[in-house]
């Protein structure tokens, strides 16, 4: 089967994850979050005492790290040297982590390399911030979803009240806080590629942009 690359980027909450998932299965491709790469880079540097401002510490830990994909029944699986951390990648302050060491470079540089050997030659879905901008600039197909803050804060915060008690507005200004850095860095900002499709998800359920994306592919 011919290979097929698709980004869809985005801010968080815009519904990326289960969109991206789901457009993959339609598809036959495999799916990729991104943002667990990130979340792994986070949480090995946690792990190592290594402070997201300390890049000589942030080389060091990526070039001993090996990040590996797998697929289960359960969904894609994170492996960081052999480990599997997928459950250990959703706390609040990994989250935080995650942003601040995204924005250095030798984390970039590292996770370059990862996600592009990940997409050479296959069918899959990459979802993330950079990927129809930097990551795989001659993608397929391209798509950036967004939508309103206030929409995003409340589907943030139900998908995480079963086993939280931060409030909506704690959650929305965790995102907020999120899409600033994540806009404002140097390296790799959020934004949409300029041949990206964008769409708008405030007023549309999950369906509805999953149509929308599937009519383009
Ligand atoms: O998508 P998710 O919320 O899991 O991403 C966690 C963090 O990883 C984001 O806030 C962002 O800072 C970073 N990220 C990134 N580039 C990507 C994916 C995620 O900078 N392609």
């Amino acid at each position: 089967m011919k290979g097929l690359l698709i980004t869809i980027d985005g801010p968080a909450g815009a519904g990326k994850t289960t969109v991206s998932r789901q457009v993959a299965e339609r598809l036959g491709c495999r799916y990729i979050d991104t943002g667990a790469l990130y979340r792994a880079v986070a949480l090995a540097a946690r792990t190592a005492g290594i402070e997201p401002e300390n890049d000589a510490g942030l080389t060091r830990l990526c070039e001993a790290l090996h990040l590996d994909v797998v697929r289960t029944e359960t969904g894609m699986r994170l492996l960081a040297n052999g480990e599997d951390v997928t459950d250990r990648l959703r706390t609040p302050e990994i989250t935080r982590l995650a942003s601040a060491v995204s924005a250095r470079p030798p984390v970039r540089h590292f996770l370059l390399t990862v996600q592009r050997t990940l997409g050479c030659g296959k069918r899959v879905v990459f979802e993330g911030r950079d990927m129809g901008t930097v990551v795989f600039p001659d993608a397929d197909r391209k798509f950036f979803l967004e939508a309103d803050i206030d929409a995003r804060a409340r589907r943030r915060h139900s998908e995480l009240a079963a086993d939280s008690d931060q409030t909506l507005e704690a959650v929305r200004e965790a995102i907020r806080q999120r899409d600033d850095n994540d806009s404002a860095r140097a390296l790799a900002p959020l934004k949409p590629a300029e041949d990206a499709i964008r769409i708008d998800t405030t007023f549309l359920d999950i369906e509805g942009v999953i149509a929308a994306i599937l009519a383009h592919c």
